[in-house]
C-alpha cells in the first residue's frame, strides 16, 4: 500500500493546445493519484511571458475537464498550497535563488548566444539543450548580486556525478554531471526564473510525492535531483510514460494542430473513445494513428 499522503500533479504549459500525448500522460497521472487514494493538483505553468496565452490555460482546463480528469488543488478551484500559476510564484523562485547564490551553487553567465553557439558540442539527442563549455563556471562574484535580473545564471553541475534514480515506469537511471548535461539555466537574463528551479520549487511547496510526466524529461530529473538536494528538499518518486509518437515515428509536439484533443472533439470523437485509443495504441509502442 501507497501511503495515504499521496500527492501528485499535472502541470501543461498554456503554449498550445494539449494534443494526445499530454490526454495519456494526464490520464496516467490521475489514474495513479486515483489508485492511491491521492490529491491531483493542476498547475499552470505559465512562467514564460512570451509564449503562454489565457487562452490556453482556459483551453487546457475545459479539454481536461472534457476527458474527465479531475483535479482537487488548482488556479480554477484553489488550493492549501497556492497560487497555482508559476507567473504568481516568483517569491517563491526569488527565495530559491538566493538559497544558491548564497550556497555558492549557481554563478552568473554573460555568455552571449553566438559565444554559445560558437564553443557548444552536439548535444546527444535532438531534444536536449548543448553542453555548457563553462566558459563563465569559474566566476565567484554570485553572492554580491542583490538579484538575477539581467543576465543567465547557471547551476555549477559537478563534473563526473553519478545522478542515480529509479524510475516507477522505466527503471534505473543514470546521469553523469558534465557527460550527459552540463551547467544548466536557473535564471533567465530576460529575468524570468528557468523551467528547472521552478518545478522544483513548486514540486516541493505542493508537497509533491510523484512525479508523473513524459519521457522526454528523463535527463531534467537528473538536473532537478541535483537542485532538490542543493535546495535541501526530499526527493519525489518519478514515473515517466513513454511520448506518443505518430505514424511516421515522430513525437507529436503542441504544434501537431491535428491530433489536439480539441480537433478530436471537434471530429466528433467522444472522450471515452479519445482516451480509449491513446491507451490502446501507444502502450506499447508509443504510436497512435487517427
Ligand atoms: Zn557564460
Amino acid at each position: 500500500m501507497s501511503p495515504p499522503n499521496y500527492r501528485g500533479r499535472l502541470a501543461p504549459s498554456p503554449t498550445g493546445l494539449l494534443h494526445i500525448g499530454h490526454a495519456r500522460t494526464f490520464w496516467l497521472a490521475s489514474q495513479r493519484a486515483i489508485e492511491r487514494g491521492g490529491t491531483l493538483i493542476l498547475r499552470n505553468e505559465d512562467l514564460d511571458p512570451q509564449r503562454s496565452r489565457a487562452e490556453f490555460v482556459r483551453a487546457m482546463i475545459e479539454d481536461l475537464q472534457w476527458l474527465g480528469i479531475h483535479w482537487q488543488e488548482g488556479p480554477d478551484c484553489g488550493g492549501a498550497f497556492g497560487p497555482y500559476s508559476q507567473s504568481e510564484r516568483r517569491t517563491h523562485y526569488l527565495d530559491a535563488w538566493r538559497r544558491l547564490r548564497d550556497g555558492g551553487f549557481i554563478y552568473p553567465c554573460t555568455c552571449s548566444r553566438k559565444d554559445l553557439a560558437q564553443a557548444a558540442s552536439a548535444p546527444n539527442d535532438s531534444d536536449d539543450e548543448p553542453i555548457y563549455p563553462g566558459r563563465c563556471r569559474g566566476r565567484t562574484d554570485g553572492v554580491s548580486f542583490a538579484e538575477p535580473a539581467g543576465m543567465n545564471w547557471r547551476f555549477r553541475v559537478p563534473e563526473n556525478e553519478r545522478v542515480e534514480f529509479h524510475d516507477l515506469n522505466v527503471g534505473g537511471q543514470c546521469y553523469i554531471g558534465g557527460r550527459d548535461f552540463g551547467d544548466f539555466l536557473v535564471w533567465r537574463r530576460d529575468d524570468v526564473p528557468a523551467y528547472q528551479l521552478a518545478v522544483v520549487v513548486d514540486d516541493a511547496a505542493m508537497r509533491v510525492t510523484e512525479v508523473v510526466r513524459g519521457a522526454d524529461l528523463l535527463k531534467s530529473t537528473a538536473r532537478q535531483i541535483l537542485l532538490l538536494r542543493a535546495l535541501g528538499h526530499s526527493v519525489p518518486e518519478y514515473f515517466h510514460c513513454e511520448l506518443v509518437r505518430d505514424s511516421a515515428g515522430i513525437r507529436l509536439a503542441k504544434r501537431s494542430d491535428a491530433l489536439s484533443i480539441r480537433r478530436l472533439r471537434e471530429r466528433g470523437m467522444s472522450p471515452k473513445a479519445v482516451l480509449e485509443a491513446v491507451r490502446h495504441a501507444s502502450m506499447h509502442t508509443g504510436v497512435y494513428e487517427p
